[in-house]
Protein backbone atom coordinates (compact mmCIF):
# COMPACT_ATOMS: atom_id res chain seq x y z
CA UNK A 1 0.00 0.00 0.00
CA UNK A 2 1.44 3.44 -0.59
CA UNK A 3 1.97 5.46 2.27
CA UNK A 4 0.99 9.05 2.26
CA UNK A 5 2.29 11.39 -0.29
CA UNK A 6 2.52 14.26 2.29
CA UNK A 7 4.53 12.58 4.72
CA UNK A 8 6.71 10.91 1.90
CA UNK A 9 7.67 14.22 0.65
CA UNK A 10 8.37 15.74 3.61
CA UNK A 11 10.57 12.82 4.68
CA UNK A 12 12.46 12.73 0.62
CA UNK A 13 12.94 16.66 1.24
CA UNK A 14 14.22 16.29 4.81
CA UNK A 15 16.79 13.28 3.42
CA UNK A 16 17.55 15.27 0.14
CA UNK A 17 19.34 18.29 2.27
CA UNK A 18 20.10 16.21 5.49
CA UNK A 19 22.29 14.18 2.65
CA UNK A 20 24.44 17.74 2.32
CA UNK A 21 24.89 18.13 5.71
CA UNK A 22 27.81 16.33 8.03
CA UNK A 23 25.74 15.19 10.25
CA UNK A 24 26.01 12.10 12.57
CA UNK A 25 23.28 9.70 11.20
CA UNK A 26 21.68 8.93 15.02
CA UNK A 27 21.18 13.27 15.12
CA UNK A 28 19.70 12.75 12.00
CA UNK A 29 17.19 10.18 12.71
CA UNK A 30 16.13 12.15 16.12
CA UNK A 31 15.76 15.34 13.86
CA UNK A 32 13.60 13.54 11.60
CA UNK A 33 10.91 11.91 13.43
CA UNK A 34 8.34 13.43 16.03
CA UNK A 35 9.02 13.38 19.67
CA UNK A 36 5.74 12.30 20.84
CA UNK A 37 2.61 11.03 19.04
CA UNK A 38 -0.96 11.66 20.86
CA UNK A 39 -4.22 9.53 19.32
CA UNK A 40 -7.38 9.97 21.37
CA UNK A 41 -10.68 8.90 21.40
CA UNK A 42 -13.51 11.33 22.11
CA UNK A 43 -16.99 11.01 22.82
CA UNK A 44 -19.45 13.72 21.88
CA UNK A 45 -23.08 13.48 22.73
CA UNK A 46 -25.15 14.45 19.30
CA UNK A 47 -27.91 16.89 19.01
CA UNK A 48 -30.35 14.30 18.67
CA UNK A 49 -28.97 11.98 21.56
CA UNK A 50 -26.55 9.95 20.38
CA UNK A 51 -22.80 9.31 21.35
CA UNK A 52 -20.82 9.68 18.43
CA UNK A 53 -17.02 8.78 19.01
CA UNK A 54 -14.21 10.89 16.77
CA UNK A 55 -10.29 10.23 16.92
CA UNK A 56 -7.85 13.27 17.45
CA UNK A 57 -4.18 13.58 17.43
CA UNK A 58 -2.00 16.01 18.08
CA UNK A 59 1.88 15.06 16.74
CA UNK A 60 4.70 17.18 18.62
CA UNK A 61 7.41 17.04 16.44
CA UNK A 62 10.01 19.00 17.94
CA UNK A 63 10.51 21.01 21.14
CA UNK A 64 14.58 21.55 20.75
CA UNK A 65 14.03 25.62 20.03
CA UNK A 66 11.19 26.14 21.90
CA UNK A 67 7.28 25.15 22.95
CA UNK A 68 5.27 22.99 20.22
CA UNK A 69 3.43 25.05 17.74
CA UNK A 70 1.23 24.28 14.84
CA UNK A 71 -2.22 24.22 13.66
CA UNK A 72 -5.65 21.75 14.47
CA UNK A 73 -7.03 20.61 11.37
CA UNK A 74 -10.77 19.26 11.58
CA UNK A 75 -11.34 17.27 8.60
CA UNK A 76 -12.91 13.84 7.12
CA UNK A 77 -9.65 12.91 5.78
CA UNK A 78 -6.98 13.72 8.84
CA UNK A 79 -5.33 10.74 9.48
CA UNK A 80 -2.13 10.26 11.30
CA UNK A 81 0.82 10.27 8.43
CA UNK A 82 -0.78 13.54 8.00
CA UNK A 83 -0.28 14.73 10.93
CA UNK A 84 2.69 13.55 10.88
CA UNK A 85 3.69 15.41 7.56
CA UNK A 86 2.26 18.44 8.95
CA UNK A 87 4.12 18.52 11.89
CA UNK A 88 7.60 18.09 10.55
CA UNK A 89 6.83 21.09 8.35
CA UNK A 90 6.12 23.29 11.69
CA UNK A 91 9.69 22.44 12.92
CA UNK A 92 11.26 23.76 9.64
CA UNK A 93 8.92 26.31 9.27
CA UNK A 94 9.91 27.60 12.73
CA UNK A 95 13.48 27.47 12.23
CA UNK A 96 13.39 28.95 9.08
CA UNK A 97 11.77 31.71 10.41
CA UNK A 98 14.16 31.79 13.52
CA UNK A 99 11.10 31.84 16.38
CA UNK A 100 11.67 30.34 19.27
CA UNK A 101 9.26 27.50 18.38
CA UNK A 102 9.47 24.00 17.82
CA UNK A 103 6.74 22.03 15.19
CA UNK A 104 3.37 19.90 16.36
CA UNK A 105 0.00 19.71 14.58
CA UNK A 106 -3.27 18.71 15.66
CA UNK A 107 -6.46 17.17 14.17
CA UNK A 108 -9.76 15.39 14.40
CA UNK A 109 -11.10 13.22 11.86
CA UNK A 110 -14.88 14.52 11.56
CA UNK A 111 -17.12 16.74 9.05
CA UNK A 112 -17.50 20.32 10.71
CA UNK A 113 -19.33 21.30 7.88
CA UNK A 114 -22.11 18.82 8.85
CA UNK A 115 -21.76 19.33 12.39
CA UNK A 116 -24.09 22.17 14.35
CA UNK A 117 -22.18 24.60 16.57
CA UNK A 118 -23.02 22.62 19.49
CA UNK A 119 -21.73 19.90 18.63
CA UNK A 120 -18.63 21.66 17.26
CA UNK A 121 -18.03 23.36 21.06
CA UNK A 122 -18.81 19.83 22.46
CA UNK A 123 -15.82 18.09 20.16
CA UNK A 124 -13.30 21.25 20.81
CA UNK A 125 -13.81 21.15 24.59
CA UNK A 126 -13.46 17.59 25.02
CA UNK A 127 -10.28 17.26 22.92
CA UNK A 128 -8.70 20.12 24.92
CA UNK A 129 -9.55 18.19 28.42
CA UNK A 130 -8.10 14.83 26.98
CA UNK A 131 -5.17 16.39 25.82
CA UNK A 132 -4.78 17.91 29.39
CA UNK A 133 -1.32 19.70 30.03
CA UNK A 134 -0.22 18.23 26.57
CA UNK A 135 -1.43 21.74 25.80
CA UNK A 136 -0.58 24.64 27.19
CA UNK A 137 1.01 28.54 26.72
CA UNK A 138 4.63 26.77 27.75
CA UNK A 139 4.50 23.28 26.31
CA UNK A 140 1.91 23.44 22.96
CA UNK A 141 0.13 26.35 21.32
CA UNK A 142 -2.37 25.66 18.61
CA UNK A 143 -3.88 27.59 16.03
CA UNK A 144 -6.44 27.76 13.48
CA UNK A 145 -6.26 25.33 10.22
CA UNK A 146 -8.01 23.86 7.92
CA UNK A 147 -11.54 24.25 8.80
CA UNK A 148 -10.88 26.01 12.37
CA UNK A 149 -11.73 29.16 13.27
CA UNK A 150 -11.00 32.35 15.94
CA UNK A 151 -14.36 30.62 17.71
CA UNK A 152 -12.75 27.80 18.16
CA UNK A 153 -9.66 28.66 19.21
CA UNK A 154 -11.98 30.47 21.85
CA UNK A 155 -13.09 27.55 22.93
CA UNK A 156 -10.35 25.92 23.53
CA UNK A 157 -8.42 29.06 25.60
CA UNK A 158 -11.87 28.76 27.53
CA UNK A 159 -11.32 25.82 28.50
CA UNK A 160 -7.99 25.91 29.49
CA UNK A 161 -8.62 28.92 32.01
CA UNK A 162 -11.62 27.26 33.27
CA UNK A 163 -9.26 24.18 34.22
CA UNK A 164 -6.97 27.13 36.17
CA UNK A 165 -4.31 27.34 33.60
CA UNK A 166 -2.37 30.58 34.36
CA UNK A 167 -1.75 32.75 31.32
CA UNK A 168 -5.09 30.35 29.70
CA UNK A 169 -5.14 32.92 26.75
CA UNK A 170 -1.40 32.59 25.63
CA UNK A 171 -2.58 28.29 25.33
CA UNK A 172 -3.87 29.33 21.47
CA UNK A 173 -3.32 32.07 18.85
CA UNK A 174 -5.60 33.06 15.98
CA UNK A 175 -8.08 34.04 18.73
CA UNK A 176 -10.75 36.93 17.95
CA UNK A 177 -9.09 39.85 19.05
CA UNK A 178 -11.28 41.04 22.00
CA UNK A 179 -9.83 37.74 23.43
CA UNK A 180 -5.89 38.30 23.12
CA UNK A 181 -5.93 37.60 19.21
CA UNK A 182 -3.62 40.24 17.64
CA UNK A 183 -4.04 42.82 14.90
CA UNK A 184 -3.43 41.82 11.32
CA UNK A 185 -3.23 37.77 12.40
CA UNK A 186 -6.12 37.08 9.96
CA UNK A 187 -3.98 38.50 6.97
CA UNK A 188 -0.54 37.55 8.00
CA UNK A 189 -0.26 34.10 6.45
CA UNK A 190 -1.15 35.72 2.82
CA UNK A 191 0.60 38.95 3.75
CA UNK A 192 3.59 36.94 3.37
CA UNK A 193 3.18 34.98 0.73
CA UNK A 194 2.45 38.25 -0.93
CA UNK A 195 5.80 39.41 0.28
CA UNK A 196 8.01 36.30 -0.51
CA UNK A 197 6.05 36.10 -4.35
CA UNK A 198 7.56 39.94 -5.17
CA UNK A 199 10.44 39.07 -3.03
CA UNK A 200 11.13 36.04 -5.97
CA UNK A 201 9.92 38.61 -8.76
CA UNK A 202 12.03 41.24 -7.73
CA UNK A 203 15.01 38.78 -8.23
CA UNK A 204 14.35 38.17 -11.13
CA UNK A 205 14.37 41.34 -12.32
CA UNK A 206 10.98 41.49 -12.90
CA UNK A 207 8.49 44.78 -12.19
CA UNK A 208 5.50 43.98 -10.32
CA UNK A 209 3.65 46.37 -12.46
CA UNK A 210 4.44 43.88 -15.53
CA UNK A 211 3.87 40.48 -14.13
CA UNK A 212 0.78 38.12 -13.86
CA UNK A 213 -0.13 35.72 -11.25
CA UNK A 214 -2.56 32.99 -10.78
CA UNK A 215 -3.86 31.85 -7.75
CA UNK A 216 -5.67 28.49 -6.55
CA UNK A 217 -7.77 28.57 -3.62
CA UNK A 218 -9.31 31.44 -2.64
CA UNK A 219 -9.84 31.22 1.55
CA UNK A 220 -7.84 32.24 4.16
CA UNK A 221 -4.07 32.31 2.53
CA UNK A 222 -5.52 32.60 -1.05
CA UNK A 223 -7.89 35.29 -1.08
CA UNK A 224 -5.34 37.76 0.83
CA UNK A 225 -2.27 36.63 -1.16
CA UNK A 226 -4.17 37.95 -4.12
CA UNK A 227 -5.40 41.18 -2.79
CA UNK A 228 -1.78 42.27 -1.76
CA UNK A 229 -0.21 41.11 -4.82
CA UNK A 230 -3.20 43.12 -6.87
CA UNK A 231 -2.25 46.31 -4.63
CA UNK A 232 1.23 45.87 -5.69
CA UNK A 233 0.45 46.37 -9.27
CA UNK A 234 0.14 42.40 -10.60
CA UNK A 235 -2.11 41.61 -12.73
CA UNK A 236 -4.17 38.81 -11.22
CA UNK A 237 -5.29 36.82 -14.31
CA UNK A 238 -6.77 33.33 -12.90
CA UNK A 239 -8.34 32.26 -9.73
CA UNK A 240 -10.02 29.10 -8.52
CA UNK A 241 -11.90 27.58 -5.24
CA UNK A 242 -13.72 24.13 -4.62
CA UNK A 243 -16.96 26.12 -6.67
CA UNK A 244 -14.40 26.45 -9.78
CA UNK A 245 -11.70 28.92 -11.60
CA UNK A 246 -11.92 32.09 -13.53
CA UNK A 247 -9.97 33.92 -15.59
CA UNK A 248 -9.89 37.54 -17.52
CA UNK A 249 -6.52 38.69 -19.33
CA UNK A 250 -6.41 42.13 -18.22
CA UNK A 251 -6.29 41.09 -14.84
CA UNK A 252 -9.04 40.68 -11.78
CA UNK A 253 -10.88 42.91 -10.42
CA UNK A 254 -9.69 41.42 -6.62
CA UNK A 255 -11.19 44.15 -4.35
CA UNK A 256 -14.65 43.29 -6.35
CA UNK A 257 -14.27 39.85 -6.27
CA UNK A 258 -13.37 40.00 -2.38
CA UNK A 259 -16.65 41.63 -1.69
CA UNK A 260 -18.23 39.21 -3.77
CA UNK A 261 -17.26 35.99 -1.89
CA UNK A 262 -17.96 37.93 1.54
CA UNK A 263 -21.24 38.62 1.19
CA UNK A 264 -22.25 35.21 -1.21
CA UNK A 265 -24.09 32.91 1.13
CA UNK A 266 -21.77 30.02 0.14
CA UNK A 267 -18.66 32.34 0.33
CA UNK A 268 -17.66 30.69 -2.93
CA UNK A 269 -16.65 32.16 -6.15
CA UNK A 270 -19.60 30.26 -7.94
CA UNK A 271 -22.02 33.01 -9.94
CA UNK A 272 -19.44 35.60 -9.88
CA UNK A 273 -19.59 37.11 -13.41
CA UNK A 274 -17.89 40.71 -14.87
CA UNK A 275 -16.83 41.78 -18.40
CA UNK A 276 -14.12 39.73 -20.02
CA UNK A 277 -14.49 37.26 -17.50
CA UNK A 278 -14.62 33.40 -18.06
CA UNK A 279 -14.60 30.06 -16.36
CA UNK A 280 -11.63 27.57 -16.69
CA UNK A 281 -11.11 24.64 -15.70
CA UNK A 282 -9.36 23.76 -12.07
CA UNK A 283 -6.71 21.95 -13.68
CA UNK A 284 -6.04 24.94 -17.03
CA UNK A 285 -5.40 27.29 -13.85
CA UNK A 286 -2.13 25.20 -12.75
CA UNK A 287 -0.63 25.25 -16.34
CA UNK A 288 -1.19 28.71 -17.18
CA UNK A 289 1.83 30.89 -18.50
CA UNK A 290 1.80 33.31 -16.28
CA UNK A 291 4.90 34.92 -13.67
CA UNK A 292 4.01 33.66 -10.93
CA UNK A 293 1.48 30.33 -9.87
CA UNK A 294 0.67 30.26 -5.96
CA UNK A 295 -0.94 27.19 -5.02
CA UNK A 296 -2.86 28.10 -1.72
CA UNK A 297 -5.65 25.29 -1.42
CA UNK A 298 -4.63 21.52 -0.89
CA UNK A 299 -1.72 19.60 -0.29
CA UNK A 300 -0.43 17.33 -3.49
CA UNK A 301 -2.02 19.63 -6.62
CA UNK A 302 1.45 19.64 -8.85
CA UNK A 303 2.14 16.46 -8.98
CA UNK A 304 4.67 14.19 -11.77
CA UNK A 305 1.24 13.79 -13.94
CA UNK A 306 1.01 17.98 -14.68
CA UNK A 307 4.26 19.13 -13.35
CA UNK A 308 6.10 18.69 -16.64
CA UNK A 309 3.20 20.87 -18.33
CA UNK A 310 3.72 23.80 -15.58
CA UNK A 311 4.84 26.90 -17.30
CA UNK A 312 4.86 29.67 -14.80
CA UNK A 313 8.18 31.17 -14.23
CA UNK A 314 7.62 30.35 -10.15
CA UNK A 315 5.30 28.34 -8.03
CA UNK A 316 5.29 30.36 -4.62
CA UNK A 317 3.26 27.64 -2.17
CA UNK A 318 0.71 29.11 -0.06
CA UNK A 319 -0.15 25.83 1.40
CA UNK A 320 0.99 23.23 2.67
CA UNK A 321 2.90 20.59 0.17
CA UNK A 322 1.30 21.24 -2.77
CA UNK A 323 4.07 20.12 -4.96
CA UNK A 324 4.72 16.73 -4.43
CA UNK A 325 8.76 15.20 -4.20
CA UNK A 326 8.50 14.47 -7.36
CA UNK A 327 7.40 17.64 -8.86
CA UNK A 328 9.90 19.64 -7.49
CA UNK A 329 12.40 17.37 -9.30
CA UNK A 330 10.48 18.18 -12.50
CA UNK A 331 10.21 21.80 -11.58
CA UNK A 332 13.67 22.11 -10.91
CA UNK A 333 15.01 20.74 -13.95
CA UNK A 334 12.52 22.82 -16.30
CA UNK A 335 14.03 25.77 -14.23
CA UNK A 336 11.36 27.13 -12.62
CA UNK A 337 11.71 28.98 -9.37
CA UNK A 338 9.73 26.90 -6.80
CA UNK A 339 10.02 28.86 -2.93
CA UNK A 340 8.89 26.34 -0.79
CA UNK A 341 5.87 26.36 1.99
CA UNK A 342 8.68 26.61 4.64
CA UNK A 343 9.38 30.25 3.47
CA UNK A 344 6.45 30.68 1.44
CA UNK A 345 3.52 30.50 4.06
CA UNK A 346 5.68 31.08 7.32
CA UNK A 347 3.24 34.84 7.61
CA UNK A 348 0.95 33.29 9.82
CA UNK A 349 2.88 31.51 12.30
CA UNK A 350 4.89 34.80 12.50
CA UNK A 351 2.16 36.94 13.37
CA UNK A 352 0.94 33.72 15.55
CA UNK A 353 4.45 34.23 17.42
CA UNK A 354 3.87 37.94 17.93
CA UNK A 355 0.14 37.26 19.27
CA UNK A 356 1.59 34.73 21.81
CA UNK A 357 4.48 37.26 22.91
CA UNK A 358 1.49 39.86 23.27
CA UNK A 359 -0.49 37.94 25.24
CA UNK A 360 2.51 37.19 27.92
CA UNK A 361 2.63 40.79 27.95
CA UNK A 362 -0.70 41.98 28.09
CA UNK A 363 -0.07 43.89 25.04
CA UNK A 364 -1.66 44.98 22.17
CA UNK A 365 0.57 46.02 19.62
CA UNK A 366 -0.65 48.19 16.69
CA UNK A 367 -1.47 46.94 13.42
CA UNK A 368 1.31 48.77 11.70
CA UNK A 369 3.65 47.57 14.60
CA UNK A 370 2.61 44.03 13.34
CA UNK A 371 2.98 44.50 9.36
CA UNK A 372 6.91 46.08 9.65
CA UNK A 373 7.79 43.57 12.09
CA UNK A 374 6.34 40.94 9.78
CA UNK A 375 7.64 42.15 6.56
CA UNK A 376 11.20 42.50 8.03
CA UNK A 377 10.92 39.10 9.43
CA UNK A 378 9.67 38.13 5.64
CA UNK A 379 12.49 40.10 4.10
CA UNK A 380 14.95 38.33 6.62
CA UNK A 381 14.40 35.00 6.11
CA UNK A 382 13.94 35.33 1.96
CA UNK A 383 17.57 36.90 2.31
CA UNK A 384 18.88 33.86 4.70
CA UNK A 385 17.28 31.10 1.94
CA UNK A 386 18.53 32.71 -1.21
CA UNK A 387 21.78 33.06 0.64
CA UNK A 388 22.13 29.23 0.81
CA UNK A 389 20.44 28.46 -2.26
CA UNK A 390 23.24 30.70 -3.73
CA UNK A 391 25.98 29.53 -2.31
CA UNK A 392 25.40 26.09 -2.61
CA UNK A 393 23.98 25.48 -5.85
CA UNK A 394 20.85 24.45 -4.25
CA UNK A 395 16.50 24.76 -5.05
CA UNK A 396 15.21 26.96 -2.91
CA UNK A 397 13.75 24.17 -0.77
CA UNK A 398 17.11 22.47 -0.34
CA UNK A 399 18.12 25.51 1.19
CA UNK A 400 15.47 26.35 3.18
CA UNK A 401 15.68 22.73 4.76
CA UNK A 402 19.03 22.78 5.25
CA UNK A 403 18.77 26.68 6.86
CA UNK A 404 16.21 24.70 9.32
CA UNK A 405 18.18 21.37 9.66
CA UNK A 406 20.99 23.25 10.95
CA UNK A 407 19.39 25.91 13.50
CA UNK A 408 17.47 22.92 15.38
CA UNK A 409 20.71 20.47 14.71
CA UNK A 410 22.52 23.19 16.33
CA UNK A 411 19.84 23.79 19.38
CA UNK A 412 20.04 19.96 19.47
CA UNK A 413 23.52 19.59 19.66
CA UNK A 414 24.15 21.73 22.63
CA UNK A 415 21.05 20.28 24.95
CA UNK A 416 22.26 16.45 24.03
CA UNK A 417 25.45 17.64 24.55
CA UNK A 418 26.46 15.56 21.76
CA UNK A 419 28.81 17.17 18.77
CA UNK A 420 26.17 17.88 15.68
P1 LIG B 1 -9.26 27.79 3.62
O1 LIG B 1 -10.15 26.64 3.96
O2 LIG B 1 -9.55 29.15 4.15
O3 LIG B 1 -9.12 27.96 2.01
C1 LIG B 1 -8.90 26.90 1.15
C2 LIG B 1 -9.35 27.34 -0.24
O4 LIG B 1 -9.04 26.31 -1.17
C3 LIG B 1 -10.85 27.60 -0.36
O5 LIG B 1 -11.06 28.72 -1.20
C4 LIG B 1 -11.37 26.34 -1.07
O6 LIG B 1 -12.57 26.56 -1.77
C5 LIG B 1 -10.20 26.07 -1.99
N1 LIG B 1 -10.16 24.72 -2.53
C6 LIG B 1 -10.44 23.55 -1.92
N2 LIG B 1 -10.31 22.54 -2.80
C7 LIG B 1 -9.95 23.11 -3.99
C8 LIG B 1 -9.66 22.60 -5.27
N3 LIG B 1 -9.75 21.30 -5.52
N4 LIG B 1 -9.30 23.48 -6.25
C9 LIG B 1 -9.22 24.79 -6.01
N5 LIG B 1 -9.48 25.33 -4.82
C10 LIG B 1 -9.83 24.49 -3.82
O7 LIG B 1 -7.80 27.30 4.06
P2 LIG B 1 -6.50 28.21 4.24
O8 LIG B 1 -6.33 28.54 5.67
O9 LIG B 1 -6.50 29.28 3.21
O10 LIG B 1 -5.38 27.12 3.93
C11 LIG B 1 -4.99 26.81 2.60
C12 LIG B 1 -3.65 26.08 2.69
O11 LIG B 1 -2.69 26.95 3.32
C13 LIG B 1 -3.64 24.79 3.50
O12 LIG B 1 -2.67 23.94 2.92
C14 LIG B 1 -3.14 25.25 4.89
O13 LIG B 1 -2.55 24.19 5.63
C15 LIG B 1 -2.11 26.27 4.44
N6 LIG B 1 -1.74 27.25 5.46
C16 LIG B 1 -2.67 28.03 6.05
C17 LIG B 1 -2.28 28.98 6.98
C18 LIG B 1 -3.26 29.92 7.62
O14 LIG B 1 -2.82 30.80 8.37
N7 LIG B 1 -4.53 29.81 7.33
C19 LIG B 1 -0.94 29.09 7.34
C20 LIG B 1 0.02 28.29 6.71
C21 LIG B 1 -0.41 27.37 5.75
Amino acid sequence: MKGNPLLESVNLAYRSAVSKLNLSPDLCAALGSPEREIAITIPVTMDDGRLEVFRGYRVQHSSLRGPYKGGLRYDACVELDEVRALAALMTWKCAVANIPYGGAKGGICCDPKSMSSRELEALTRNYTRMMGSMIGPQFDIPAPDVNTDERIMSWIADEKARGGTPWARASVTGKPIILGGSLGRREATGRGVASVALYALRKAGKNPADCTIAVQGFGKVGSWAAKFLHDAGCKIVAISDVSGAIMRDGGLDIPGIREYVANNRSHLLEGYESQGVRPITGDEILTLKVDALIPAALEAQITSANAGDIRAAAVVEGANGPTTFEADSILNEKGVTVVPDILANVGGVMVSYFEWVQNLQSLQWSFEDVMSRLEQSMERACDEVWAVSDNRGCSLRTAAYILAIKRVAEAAAIRYSVTA
